[in-house]
């Protein structure tokens, strides 16, 4: 451990149980499959570099030693993506928090920088991000990109993988560890990676011009209703959107600081639409049977808790906050066959399956993906659910396994690719993505 402390600085370098154990965890206890396979896992050390170079000295130092290195920004992943299941050392890069360049275009910060602090920081210039998840306030960019998907924005701007990343720096785990400048179709190999093939400590990505946000809650006595208006709702161009997420009631019961301010039994959806459109979204709402509730001017946007503070993984939080037995999925509907798919669910698996959609348009196609709610009673009833799902073409990112191969977001092949050059050894987050060939001192076998 001299050698760490000599790196970082003996106050940065953090061996303590109690921190070990705090910076050793993610939420990956949502899941209760996850919950008992991860509960013990802790690091043996944390590192927390202040430099970009610390980070490279700190992998030559692993390398040399055969230490893994798992990485971590904020440690708000679901599946225990942040979690070293090997022991080793903790990389925290919440440190690493500089903007270090902001165009009109575009901003290129640090991998810790937290997009909460971004976000305010770029409207305060007369600009935002593009997507961000619910978890902003606390959650860093690099974190979002090496262990996220999408978020608040996707509705407009996809998720990660549609170009919502320009470039990143990585550094590989090898002797010499090397400085990659990554742009293009080969980011597919990083974004999502859970941080298993290289480090990445700077990210440039594009950004929008600043939107005043109004947020309203639209009501419908059906869910289906609810979902035939968020969509044609974001099929309407000419209103900028940043939120369109249905809920299924007795799903915003569980909401407790909102529940008061909406209509009991009703479905609900949860919406960010750009100030001036209060008329047409109420239309649109009319024609599907639906009213307007609550609604909140853009002037209050941000101040106090927020409609998306109830939306994509924030829901399952609420839900598991009102019952613990509940737990989640991640799916995602056909685009054009998604009302069909919802009836079947329904009509299978009632109210052991609640219904809650996140309105996406990915590759210019809107697209329902979904994180619907599961009455948890045994592993083997989720796995039916899930093959229910499959079997009508509804597509499942299994949030309930920590291995990227079976949780099925990230580009695998160009994954493992990048895997095999920049970490040789095996040790950067062992045991979260599988090499196929024998040849790794780790991170196969299991
Ligand atoms: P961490 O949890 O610290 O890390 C995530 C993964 O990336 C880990 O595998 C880690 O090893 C790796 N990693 C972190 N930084 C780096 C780096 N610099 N280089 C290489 N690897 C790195 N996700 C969404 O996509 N959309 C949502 O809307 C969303 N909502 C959520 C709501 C709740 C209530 C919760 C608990 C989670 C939610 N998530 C969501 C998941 C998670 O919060 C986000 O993906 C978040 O962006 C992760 O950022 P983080 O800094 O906490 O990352």
């Amino acid at each position: 451990s001299a050698g760490l402390a000599g790196i970082v600085g003996e106050e940065r370098l953090l061996l303590g149980e109690e921190q070990r154990e705090k910076l050793s965890k993610d939420y990956y206890w949502y899941s209760p499959v996850l919950e008992p396979l991860l509960r013990g896992k802790r690091a043996d050390g944390i590192v927390q570099p202040e430099a970009e170079r610390e980070v490279a000295e700190v992998l030559a130092y692993a390398y040399r030693h055969d230490i893994p290195v798992t990485t971590r920004g904020a440690g708000t992943g679901n599946y225990g993506q942040a979690v070293p299941l090997d022991g080793g050392l903790v990389l925290d890069l919440s440190r690493l928090d500089a903007v270090l360049e902001a165009t009109d275009a575009f901003v290129r910060v640090q991998a810790g920088v937290r997009l909460g602090a971004l976000e305010k920081r770029l409207r305060e210039q007369g600009k935002e991000l593009r997507i961000y998840p619910s978890t902003f306030m606390k959650a860093t960019v690099g974190g979002f990109v090496c262990g996220g998907s999408g978020g608040i924005g996707s509705i407009t701007y996809g998720n990660l993988w549609d170009g919502n990343v320009l470039e990143a720096v990585v550094w590989t785990m090898e002797e010499s560890p090397r400085r990659l400048v990554v742009k293009g179709a080969e980011l597919q190999a990083y974004i999502h990676n859970y941080g298993t093939n290289g480090v990445l400590t700077e990210l440039t990505l594009p950004i929008a011009e600043r939107t005043e946000w109004s947020q309203a809650v639209a009501q419908f006595d059906e869910f289906e209703a609810a979902c035939r208006f968020c969509y044609a709702l974001s099929l309407t161009d000419s209103i900028r959107k940043r939120l369109v997420a249905p809920v299924e009631w007795p799903i915003p019961s569980f909401f407790k600081p909102l529940v008061k301010k909406l209509e009991s039994g009703a479905a609900a959806c949860l919406l960010e639409v750009e100030e001036g459109n209060e008329a047409a979204l109420a239309a649109l709402a009319e024609a599907e049977g639906g009213r307007i509730g609550y609604a909140v001017p853009a002037d209050r946007y941000r101040q106090g808790i927020g409609l998306s503070d109830f939306t994509w993984n924030h829901t399952t939080l609420w839900a598991l906050n009102a019952d613990p037995t509940l737990t989640y999925l991640q799916a995602g509907f056909d685009p054009i066959r998604f009302m069909e798919q919802i009836s079947e669910l329904k009509s299978r698996f009632g109210d052991e399956l609640l219904l809650h959609l996140e309105f996406v348009r990915s590759g210019g196609t809107v697209m329902p993906s979904a994180l619907p709610i599961v009455r948890y009673t045994t592993e083997e009833r989720l796995y039916e659910i899930i093959a229910f799902c499959e079997s009508i073409g509804v597509g499942i990112n299994d949030p309930h396994t920590y291995k990227l191969e079976s949780g099925g977001r990230g580009r695998l092949e160009a994954m493992l690719a990048a895997k095999r050059a920049n970490d040789p050894k095996g040790l950067l987050n062992p045991g979260k993505l599988q090499l196929p060939v024998a040849g790794s001192a780790r991170g196969d076998g299991r």
